[in-house]
């Protein structure tokens, strides 16, 4: 039987307030404001990844799905060398693959499953979400099939999650209609995009705001084993950190 194992967001605060960190066989979604730190975390989750299990890590490679163009090498050598490991090593074991429309993104999931079943893989990467489904579904009238093509592909990664015992971290902009947001304005009236399609499928959910200063807070909205609670964490050149 496959043991779920935790993965160090790289902040001793929030890797507490997650027992530990994110788990494998589950899906994971941190959103927030622009610049918040999303992707950032993504970066520094991709190289603790690959660390061994006694320095918050799984020993295991890393795929990347990359929506927005956000993926950094540079940034992947300046976090390694935080943690003692070699930087072309650490670019080597991620798999990026660029996403440039929606149906590529869902295709993708159905080509890196080959990759996962080397069992090398404990991180899969979607930053973010929702953003293509924004641009290639436009109107009203495609909000359903827009919602039913994300449901299927959260779907998916979910099983995937299981499957291959991986960590799925995916990130998710705040919902930017500011009618919908009234309507279901909820923790701090931010609410995560994709609705249902998205709620339904994430195991732990994660709202990342700006706090003071250079600091930063992660609230833990949804867990099925964690009380809701805050911890803050700043952005340094050695990735997301106390
Ligand atoms: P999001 O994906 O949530 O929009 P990002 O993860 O891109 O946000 O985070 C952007 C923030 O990260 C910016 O405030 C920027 O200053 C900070 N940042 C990016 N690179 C570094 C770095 N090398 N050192 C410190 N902060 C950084
Ligand atoms: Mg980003």
């Amino acid at each position: 039987r496959k043991r779920c194992i935790r993965i160090s967001t790289g902040s001793k605060q929030l890797d507490v307030a997650l027992n530990g960190g994110f788990q494998t066989m589950s899906v994971n979604e941190v959103y927030g404001e622009f610049r918040c730190g999303k992707t950032q975390m993504a970066h520094t989750m991709a190289v603790i990844c690959q660390l061994p299990r006694e320095m918050g890590g799984a020993e295991g490679k890393v795929a990347w799905i990359d929506t927005e163009g956000t993926f950094r090498p540079e940034r992947i050598a300046e976090i390694a060398e935080r943690f003692g490991v070699d930087g072309q090593q650490a670019q080597d074991n991620i798999m990026v693959a660029r996403a440039y429309n929606s149906e590529i993104q869902c295709e993708m999931l159905e080509t890196l499953a080959q990759n996962f079943a080397t069992n090398q893989y404990r991180l899969l990467i979607i930053d973010s979400l929702i953003s293509l489904f924004k641009t290639d579904y436009v109107g009203r009238g495609e909000l359903q099939e827009r919602q039913s093509t994300i449901s299927l592909f959260m779907r998916r990664a979910a099983q995937m999650a299981d499957e291959f015992n991986l960590v799925v971290f995916i990130t998710n902009q705040v919902m930017s209609d500011p009618g919908a947001s009234a309507l279901f304005a909820g923790v701090d009236g931010r609410k995560p995009a994709g609705g249902h399609a998205v709620a339904h499928a994430s195991t732990t959910r994660l709202l990342l705001r700006k706090g003071r200063g250079e600091e930063r807070v992660a609230k833990i909205i949804d867990s099925p084993d964690c009380p809701e609670r805050e911890a803050t964490y700043i952005i340094t050149t050695g990735g997301i950190n106390d």
